[in-house]
């Protein structure tokens, strides 16, 4: 899972990136590497692994990953090819969700590509050039659906909602604010435009804002209002905080997080708002020699989970022994839970919960 970083150019991006590539550094629990130097791989927070590896004290811990990708230089006319415009798109092309940073802090030091803070201005900046590159590869699968009337007039449905889509691009909106029922959100998923990607907006807050409580801060309002508009996330972050608590110790974190009177740090929040942004959820294997958590999507059955682990462990597949994570704590272990009856047996059609502690019975 993939996801890109944009803004305008002194938002934050980097200090957020920075922070988000550190963090992963500085626990050496966690596998974190930099791909490239503008890409790299985070642990998803999981408090319920690190009890498991209490638990079973293993010789490998390994947590859930996402990659995040700092997509700098997204600026007016990148969809005509300005600057190095494309390659941005290709970039967003490639994610999975788009992390959206908006200036909200005023520093007079710091320049502002457009002269003044202004986030209705700098997200419909950004998301023009989005909705643009949009209009191309909306407009050829219009002409496309249109030939296609010629020959069976059953896909005149599709051609109107195309139409539609292209309206709301007109009016300068987002893919992902048009209102669908789930047959055409998924035709509208079957071209892929930029604009129609999970967001989360992460609103960049100074220090005292996001110290003294954002409710106070109009930007943060203005980005929160979008964000609704739009069916996308927001989030308020203070990126300058992140790169600092990025540096920390785990003690260290704690403390300073617990005198702002906050339980995780703004970078755990938006890793896993990120992650149910996507409709992910975790199953998790515990024993000897590793805990582990398996990314699946909501929704998946036990045999395509386990295909996760193994694609023999899909074909194979006999049945799961399914336990709740609060179960097996509440037990203690693996053999009281199982003596209460609490490990369950579950079959080809038994849904994935998140959390569920999984081992998979299957045939070679
Ligand atoms: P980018 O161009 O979007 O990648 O922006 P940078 O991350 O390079 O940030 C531009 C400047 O803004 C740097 O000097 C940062 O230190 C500063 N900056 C970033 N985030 C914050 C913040 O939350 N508060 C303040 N005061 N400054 C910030």
């Amino acid at each position: 899972m993939k996801l890109g970083i944009v803004g305008l150019p002194n938002v934050g991006k980097s200090t957020l990136f920075n922070a988000i590539t550190n963090a992963g550094a500085q626990s050496a629990n966690y596998p974190f590497c930099t791909i490239e130097p503008n890409v790299g791989v985070v642990a998803v927070p999981d408090k319920r692994l690190d009890k498991l590896a209490e638990m079973y004290n293993p010789e490998k811990y390994t947590p859930a990953t996402i990659e995040f990708m700092d997509i700098a230089g997204l600026v007016r006319g990148a969809s005509k090819g300005e600057g190095l415009g494309n390659k941005f798109l290709a970039n967003i092309r490639e994610s999975d969700a788009i992390v959206h940073v908006v200036r909200c802090f005023v520093n007079d030091d710091i320049i502002h590509v457009e002269g003044s803070i202004d986030p209705k201005r700098d997200i419909e900046t950004i998301n023009l050039e989005l909705i643009l590159s949009d209009m191309e590869v909306l407009d050829r699968r219009i002409d496309k659906t249109q030939k296609m009337i010629k020959a069976d007039k059953k896909y005149q449905a599709e051609y109107d909602f195309f139409v539609r889509v292209r309206e709301t691009l007109d009016a300068g909106k987002s893919a992902r604010s048009v209102e669908c029922t789930d047959e055409e959100a998924e035709l509208l998923s079957s071209v892929s435009l930029l604009t129609n990607k999970p967001v989360i907006y992460a609103a960049n807050v100074s220090e005292d804002d996001f110290k003294g409580g954002i409710e106070n801060n109009p930007y943060f309002k203005i980005v929160k209002e979008i964000a609704d508009s739009e069916h996308a996330g927001v989030l308020p972050i203070c990126a300058e905080i992140e790169a600092e608590i990025s540096n920390m110790d785990k003690d260290e974190k704690e403390l300073f997080l617990s005198d702002m009177g906050l339980q995780e740090s703004g970078l755990d929040r938006l890793i896993n708002e990120c992650y149910s942004l996507l409709g992910l959820i975790s199953y998790l294997t515990a024993g000897q020699p590793e805990v582990r958590a398996w990314t699946i999507k909501k929704g998946t059955k036990a045999p395509q989970a386990a295909g996760k682990i193994h694609t023999d462990f899909e074909r194979g597949f006999i049945r799961a022994e399914v336990v709740a994570f609060d179960d097996l704590m509440a037990c203690g272990t693996m053999a009281a839970a199982k003596e209460k009856g609490l490990v369950r047996s579950e079959g080809k059609e038994y849904v994935m919960k998140d959390g569920d502690i999984v081992l998979f019975r299957f045939n070679v």
